[in-house]
This record gives C-alpha cells, structure tokens and sequence, in this order.
C-alpha cells in the first residue's frame, strides 16, 4: 500500500537516541499524570474531539491554545466560506450548534445564504470550549516520542506527560505551502496568508496576492477595503465562483437524486458528508485525485460584489522567478505563453493553500515518523483514524487522503470525534449506529 516516510530534514539528527534514551528512562520518570489520551491542538477537532471522551469517561488531556488559528491566523474581516449549518464543533448531543450559540446572543443566523463572520465562528468555538472543555492546557507540545508501552509528550514549559494514546489535531499548522518559486524573497517582502490578521499595515502599500482561491481573493479584498493598492495574480485563465444557494424547497425526485449536503448539492458530496467510512476503499489514485479537487479554489458566491472594479486581477498568468530590489520585490511573470516582464510590489502574500506533511510536523519523533507508513507524506489510517504506530492516531486535513474531502472542513469533526471516541471508550458505540447517526444528521431535506 503507502510507502514508509523516510529518514526526514525537519527532525535533529540525534531523535533516535533522544527515543531510545527516552525509552531506557521512561520507568524511573515521574509524570504529571497518565491519562488514557492526549490531544495535540485545540482547534475546532481536537475540542470536538475532547468534548466525545469527556462524554463518555475516557480520561484524557488537551493542549494548545484555544482556537488559535481562527483567533490569529485569519484576517480581521473575514467570512467563513462554509454555510451556516456546515460551521460547527460537534458535542455528542448536537446541541451546542452555531444556530444555538447566535441565537442565545442575539446575533443573525441562516443555515444558508447567511455568510458567518470569523469572528462570531471564534466566539462560538471559545465559547464551546470553555462549556465542554475547560480544562484545555494552554501549553505547546514540543515532541512526542514512542515508549515501549504508549508515548511521551515534551511540554513546551519542560514538563513531560505520559498518554496510552496520541491523537494529532494540528489541523493545518506546519502546512502553509509557498511556491519554490518565491523562495529568493526576503521575510519582509514576503508572507503567506497564514501570518496574517491584522491587514491595515499594509494600508498606502502596493501588495501582490499569488492565488485564485478564497482565501487569495478574500485576502486582496480586505487589502483593498484597508487603502492597499492590489494586484491578484491568478494561473488559471479565469475565476471560480461558487453560486448562491437556492432556498427553494425542491420536488422530492430533485432530492434524491441531487442529495443536499451541508457543504452542497449533488450525491457526490452527500456521501463524502454522510459515509466518509466508504472513501477509504477507494483507490489510492482516486482518494488522492478526489482530495485534491473536489471543492477546490473558488470564491464564495457574496464575495463576487466586493471584489468587482476593487482589484487589478491578472489571469493567465504565472510567476516565475522573484527576487528582492532596491527594498522592493521583483515578480517576473508571463501571460500565457508570452515574454517575461517584470512586476514590482511592496509586498508579495502568497494565497496558495496548504500541503500536509508528515516530514513537517516537528513535534513527532524521528523514531515514530520512520515506522509511520504513509502515501505522499499523510498517515494510512485505520477505519478509527489509527496510524501504524498503534495508539497514535491523526485528525483532520493529515486524515483527508483517508476520509475524504470532508475532513478538510469544519463538517468531518463531527465524524471524527464520534469514531475515535468509539475506539477510546470502554463502553463502545455499535458501527451501525454510529453510521445510522451519520446519515441521519446529514438527511437534511427530508
Ligand atoms: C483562511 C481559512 C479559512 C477557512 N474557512 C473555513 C470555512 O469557512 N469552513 C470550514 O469548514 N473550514 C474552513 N477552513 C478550514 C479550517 O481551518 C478547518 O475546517 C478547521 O479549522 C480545522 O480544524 P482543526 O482543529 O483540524 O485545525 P486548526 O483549526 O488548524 O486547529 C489546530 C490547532 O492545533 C494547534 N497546534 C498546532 N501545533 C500544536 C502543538 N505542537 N501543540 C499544541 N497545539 C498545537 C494550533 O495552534 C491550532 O489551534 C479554513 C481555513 C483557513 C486557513
């Protein structure tokens, strides 16, 4: 099947004796406490994920901070592309929704065609966290290494934790991909939309957004809206945009053979929503295929006003070289097959996307990372999220090539948490009803 990952850049040398010390050490250390399970990051998965064990009486502990990435690494301003009722953390009753969270605050809610602010999403995620799982600790894991029976955690504040179980939640941490093709620019002169939250510095600056996805098109209209002056340069001869959802009720014929999902219309994504159990079993080149394009770059339906007469929007167009002169960046990009002429800018942010990677998460231990089989550098998983290591298991977009497309959105926490809690716990959900609840939270027309 996949392939092992092999020895890996982003882990010092001397890992393997660090383990194998670890290993000879781990009887005599004194831990902190040993619960069952421990989560890596508390994002939207791992808090969903916490809030199912807690439920069930698994004994566990959380680290990270709450929320970060949609509290500090998402610009001030920003909507979230998923609808309303695709926008949530899963509780095992279903009960604290986003529905719930706006309307117990007064703030306006649709289950579509109501774009949901970055910041009301962050509210009522914080808000989730602190009422399932307060007891989240604020601290960085800083490695992880494999016992002869379970792991070690490293703390970022020195202490060491034992857990029988792993389960990685980093989300999209250590994925921001930048084009090799930027790589001449100095820091200053270059950022990816991942560093960003605040734009007004970049007010009166000229800035250059590489990307043709949301996140690119959104990033140049907050710019924009914030006195910079954009240029979006865009590969693809044209943009996508996503059309506005249509509110009618459908004749019944319409819905069963275009199934409505929370992240859309067709059978397609309904079963990427409702049975992300199936994808596994599909081919590796399909799985890979279907990951990478399915809901791919395209702009959200309300964004399409603002970004109208704001921007200089070059499509067609690629960038090939870049480098820093006289304190500004030098694109040299081509239309096309034609000649290579030079763009300068302030400022380059680089739109495009993330790229998970086992070889970049600098927390888990060369040891565990070299008996972690992998197919382009995401973990194989179990039908429970289980990697080959046993006991270490992985969530969200590092789970996507496995479950689908789904776990790239807020909407496959629900699924995750659920499974992995099933295998956690003592007392076990049956498969058939976990799969019957999966359908039947996603039934949402009938
Ligand atoms: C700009 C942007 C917009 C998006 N909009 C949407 C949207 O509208 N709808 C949608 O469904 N999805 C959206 N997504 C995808 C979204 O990020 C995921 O759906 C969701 O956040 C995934 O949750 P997660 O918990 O897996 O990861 P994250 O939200 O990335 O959370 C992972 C957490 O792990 C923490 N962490 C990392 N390393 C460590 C460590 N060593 N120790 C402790 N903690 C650690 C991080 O600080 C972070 O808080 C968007 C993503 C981006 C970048």
């Amino acid at each position: 099947m996949g392939n092992a990952v092999g020895h890996l850049p982003a882990v010092p040398s001397n890992s393997i004796s660090v383990e194998s010390e670890l290993r000879l050490r781990a009887s005599s250390r004194n831990y902190t406490s040993h619960p069952t399970a421990a989560i890596i990051g508390a994002g939207p998965y791992g808090v969903s994920l916490a809030a199912h064990l807690q439920a069930a009486g698994v004994d566990f502990r959380i680290f990270g901070q709450p929320m970060h990435r949609w509290r500090f690494q998402m610009p001030k301003g920003m909507f979230l592309k998923s609808e309303g009722c695709a926008s949530n953390l899963a509780d095992p009753a279903g009960r604290y929704m986003l529905s719930h969270y706006c309307a117990e605050n007064g703030l306006p809610y649709g289950e579509w065609g109501a774009p949901v602010s970055r910041e009301t999403f962050a509210q009522y995620a914080l808000s989730f966290q602190r009422n399932f799982v307060p007891n989240v600790e604020q601290v960085m894991v800083a490695g992880v290494y494999a016992l002869r029976e379970g792991f070690e955690l490293g703390l970022a504040n020195g202490a060491t934790v034992r857990a029988s179980k792993v389960i990685v939640a980093t989300g999209m941490d250590h994925a921001a991909y930048t084009p090799h093709v930027l790589s001449r620019l100095p820091s200053e002169l270059l950022s990816h939309t991942a560093d960003h939250h605040d734009l007004s510095r970049f007010k009166g600056k000229e800035v250059s957004v590489i990307g043709g996805g949301q996140s690119a098109i959104e990033t140049a209209v907050l710019l924009a809206e914030e006195g910079a002056s954009v240029r979006l340069l865009v590969r693809k001869p044209a943009l996508v945009w996503n059309s506005t959802p249509k509110m009618v009720r459908r004749p019944f014929y319409q819905r069963l053979r275009h199934p409505l999902s929370n992240l859309g219309v067709g059978a397609e994504l309904w079963i990427y929503c409702a049975i992300p159990m199936l994808f596994r079993h599909l081919p590796q080149q399909i799985r890979h295929q279907r990951v990478a394009t399915v809901l791919g770059p395209a702009g959200a339906w309300w964004l399409r006003d603002r970004a109208a007469g704001r921007l200089q929007i070059l499509l067609g167009h690629t960038v090939s070289r870049a480098e820093a002169k006289s304190g500004r960046a030098v694109l040299q990009v081509s239309e096309g097959e034609g000649p290579i002429v030079e763009m300068a800018t302030d400022h380059v942010i680089a739109a495009t996307g993330y790229r998970f990677s086992l070889a970049h998460l600098p927390f888990l231990s060369h040891g565990i990372k070299s008996q972690l089989r992998a197919e382009q550098q995401h973990p194989v998983l179990s039908s429970d999220f289980e990697s080959s290591v046993p006991g270490l298991y992985f969530t969200g977009l590092a789970s996507a090539k496995c479950f689908g497309p789904a776990m790239r959105f807020l909407d496959g926490a629900d699924y995750t948490a659920r499974r992995v809690t099933r295998r956690l716990a003592t007392r076990r959900q049956s498969f058939a009803r976990l799969a019957l609840q999966s359908v039947r939270t996603r039934c949402k027309e009938f």
